[in-house]
């Protein structure tokens, strides 16, 4: 095998995307970017999905599976609970407006452009993810926001990657660029859940928190943005 730069793979475009599914009475949702239109008629996609999370486990056995297409107004709490938490602890689909397509699987409404909802008609069994094919059969605009694109959530929102997504490997090999800055003179802190760093020079806007605070001075009662994790689980970068 020749020789594998990750930063070759790292090139390659993606958006950023709510797959959701059922199993009886249970809904659930993830976050996804291997998401891709694979032919236009009859309009097919293809999702790949991390075998061990609640989704999958859905997908596998309805055989449906409805992609919510984030747009730009997602903040990161949206990616955070649909990407870092397990629907087989936590009721994702409380925390946002859905509604149940066609096929009964759940369609996010909040900061979603379009909708899709499809039929699973084959899988490709990849080791750690499954492949699905899936045959589109309805589809709805929701909004004329442009959908989010995982490089405008990386460099823009300054999101991480969660450890099932099928990039994982490629984005955490990206450090952050403390060599280049000169030492700010407040620590910067990383939530030891997701990654995601409290700068506090930016401070959490969102979460009450003005720029310029200090990590010690932030409320205990404070959670991280992206996954709901409490202060403690933050330590210094
Ligand atoms: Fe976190």
């Amino acid at each position: 095998m020749g020789e594998i730069d990750m930063r070759a793979l790292f090139s390659i475009s993606y958006g950023l995307y709510i797959i959701s599914s059922k199993d009886d009475d249970i809904i659930n949702g993830q976050t996804a970017n291997a998401v891709t239109q694979v032919t236009a008629d009859p309009p097919q996609i293809a999702v790949a999905l991390n075998k061990t999370t609640l989704t999958h486990q859905c997908v596998k056995n309805s055989g449906f599976l409805d992609v919510s297409v984030l747009d730009q107004t997602a903040p990161l709490k949206i990616i955070g609970i649909f990407g870092f938490n397990s629907g087989r602890d936590f009721d994702k689909m409380s925390q946002c407006n859905f509604k149940l397509g066609i096929n009964g699987c759940p369609v996010i409404l909040d900061h979603t452009c379009a909708v899709l909802e499809s039929k699973v008609i084959d899988s490709i069994d990849l080791r750690t993810h499954t492949v699905f094919i899936c045959e589109v059969i309805a589809s709805e605009t929701l909004s004329k926001n442009p959908p989010m694109t995982y490089a405008y959530y990386h460099s823009d929102l300054k999101g991480k990657t969660p450890k099932n997504a099928p990039t994982y490997e490629i984005f955490s090999d990206e450090k952050e660029d403390t060599n280049s800055k000169e030492e700010s003179k407040m620590k910067k802190y990383v939530c030891q859940i997701c990654g995601w760093v409290y700068d506090p020079e930016e401070g959490d806007p969102d979460g009450g928190i003005e720029p310029g605070t200090a990590f010690e001075d932030i409320p205990d009662d404070w959670v991280c943005p992206v996954c709901g994790a409490s202060k403690d689980q933050f330590e210094p970068q």
